[in-house]
C-alpha cells in the first residue's frame, strides 16, 4: 500500500505562485497543483512593453515549472477552508492539504471619475495590455495620448509610448513618482523630458471623455486636454477571492496573515505576493517582494508538513528600477526597509540594469524549477523591530 501524498494547491501562477510551486519540490513526497486562468506565465513587469509593441509578456509554463507540477488552467471561485476544497470557475473542485494563496493584484479604474470606466484603458493585466495595444494600433502616431497616474507603472507606460514616437502627456495627480526620493524624481523627470513627455505634475483628472480628459488644476480649472486614448494607471486592487471565501482580508482585500504568512483563519492556508497582508502590514506590491515571499510561503508549508515551526518573514528591498523608454531608466537606491535614499543611477547604465533585472526574474524561477532550494534572497530591513514600534491589530 502506498501512503497518500500531501497535496498542495497554489492559486495564482505569477511571480510568487510559480516560485512557490517550484520551491515546494524540495520535498519529493508532495503533489503540487498550480491553478492559473491562463496557460502562460505573464511577466507583468513587461506589460507596458506589450502595450507599446516593444516586447512580449507571455512565457510558456513548460519552461518555468518543475517536473511533476500539475498546471490547471482555471480560476478559483471560492475556497472552502472547512472542508479544504477549492471550487473552480469551470465547476471542478480541488481538494487540498495545504493551499498557497498567490492571486496577485489588478489595475483598478475608479468608477467615481466620470467616463473613466467607459473610456480609459488600464494596463496592469495581460488582457488589458493587449486591448490597449490593439487600440493604439488603430491610432495615427501623431494623435495625443494621456497617461493618468505617475507611479512606476504610469511612468513606464508613458515613456514606453513616447519612445515609440507617440505624443504623450502624463497627468500625475500631485507628484511625479511619489515612491521615489527627490533625486529619483529629478532623474525620471529628466529622461521623460528627453523623450518629449509632457508632465503635468499637479493636475488631477476630473473626467475622461472619448477624445479628451478634463483637468482639475495645474492648467486652468476645467481645462480640457485632448486625448485620443487615455491610459489609466492610478490605483491597484487585489482579487476579492479571500473575502468572498469568508477569510479575513485587509481593507484592499489582501489575505490577512501572521508573520509566517499563515492565514489568521486557517493554518493550512498560506499567502504570498501582492495578495498577502502579513500582520496587516503588507510589503510594497512588486515582483521584488513577491518572489521571496513565494519562497517563504513554500517554506512555511514545508515546515508545517515536517512538524517544525515556520520562520517569520525576513526579506529586504534594494530599491526601485523604473524604465523610461527602452534606452533610459532610473535605479532608485533604497535602505533595506524600502525607504528610498537620495542616490540614483540614471540613463543608459540604469536601462541595462533594469533589463538585467527583468530577465533575472524569469531566469531565477527557471533555476528554481531545475534545482529546488537554489533561490536565495536578501534578508534584513528590521521588519520585526518596525512592527514592534507599530500597534498591529490582527483579529
Ligand atoms: C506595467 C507594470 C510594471 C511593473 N514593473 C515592476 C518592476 O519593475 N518591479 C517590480 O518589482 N514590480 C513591478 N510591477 C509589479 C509586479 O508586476 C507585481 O507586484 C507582481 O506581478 C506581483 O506578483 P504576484 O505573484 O503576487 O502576482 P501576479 O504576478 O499578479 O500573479 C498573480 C496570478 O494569479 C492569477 N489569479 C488571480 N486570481 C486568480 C484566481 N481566482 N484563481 C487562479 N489564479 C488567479 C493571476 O491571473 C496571475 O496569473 C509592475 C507591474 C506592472 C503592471
Amino acid at each position: 500500500m502506498t501512503a497518500q501524498r500531501t497535496h498542495i494547491v497554489v492559486i495564482g501562477g505569477g511571480y510568487a505562485g510559480t516560485l512557490a510551486a517550484n520551491h515546494l519540490r524540495l520535498r519529493a513526497d508532495v503533489e503540487i497543483t498550480l491553478v492559473n486562468p491562463r496557460p502562460v506565465f505573464v511577466e507583468r513587469i513587461r506589460l507596458h512593453q506589450l502595450a507599446a509593441g516593444t516586447g512580449t509578456a507571455a512565457v510558456d509554463y513548460g519552461t518555468l515549472l518543475g517536473e511533476g507540477i500539475q498546471l490547471v488552467v482555471d480560476s478559483a471561485d471560492r475556497i472552502n477552508a472547512a472542508d479544504r476544497t477549492i471550487e473552480l470557475v469551470s465547476g471542478a473542485v480541488l481538494n487540498y492539504d495545504y493551499l498557497i494563496y498567490a492571486v496577485g493584484s489588478t489595475g483598478v479604474v475608479p468608477a467615481a471619475v466620470p467616463g473613466a470606466v467607459e473610456f480609459a484603458y488600464p494596463v496592469a493585466e495581460f488582457e488589458y495590455a493587449e486591448r490597449l495595444r490593439d487600440a493604439l494600433d488603430e491610432l495615427h502616431p501623431d494623435t495625443p495620448i494621456v497617461v493618468v497616474g505617475a507611479g512606476l507603472t504610469g511612468i513606464e507606460t508613458a515613456s514606453e509610448l513616447a519612445g515609440q514616437g507617440r505624443r504623450v502627456s502624463l497627468v500625475c495627480g500631485g507628484l511625479l513618482g511619489p515612491s521615489l526620493s527627490r533625486a529619483g524624481r529629478r532623474s525620471v523627470a529628466k529622461w521623460l523630458h528627453r523623450l518629449g513627455v509632457d508632465v503635468l505634475e499637479t493636475a488631477v483628472v476630473r473626467e475622461v471623455r472619448s477624445d479628451a480628459v478634463v483637468l482639475d488644476s495645474s492648467r486652468p480649472a476645467g481645462a480640457v486636454l485632448p486625448s485620443a486614448l487615455t491610459v489609466w494607471t492610478a490605483g491597484f486592487g487585489v482579487p476579492d477571492l479571500a473575502s468572498r471565501s469568508g477569510l479575513h482580508a485587509d481593507a484592499l482585500g489582501r489575505l490577512l496573515t501572521d508573520e509566517t504568512l499563515t492565514s489568521v483563519d486557517d493554518p493550512r492556508i498560506v499567502a504570498a505576493g501582492d495578495a498577502a497582508a502579513p500582520s496587516g502590514r503588507p510589503l510594497r506590491m512588486s515582483c521584488q517582494a513577491a518572489i521571496p515571499l513565494g519562497a517563504q510561503a513554500a517554506n512555511t508549508v514545508l515546515s508545517r508538513i515536517a512538524g517544525t515551526p515556520p520562520a517569520v518573514v525576513n526579506q529586504a528591498f534594494t530599491g526601485q528600477c523604473v524604465s523610461v523608454g527602452r534606452s533610459y531608466a532610473t535605479v532608485q537606491l533604497a535602505r533595506l526597509d524600502d525607504t528610498p535614499v537620495d542616490l540614483v543611477i540614471g540613463g543608459r547604465v540604469a536601462a541595462s540594469i533594469k533589463e538585467a533585472v527583468c530577465k533575472g526574474t524569469v531566469w531565477g524561477i527557471r533555476r528554481e524549477a531545475a534545482k529546488p532550494g537554489w533561490y536565495r534572497w536578501l534578508k534584513g530591513g528590521k521588519r520585526a523591530e518596525r512592527l514592534a514600534d507599530d500597534v498591529v491589530t490582527v483579529p
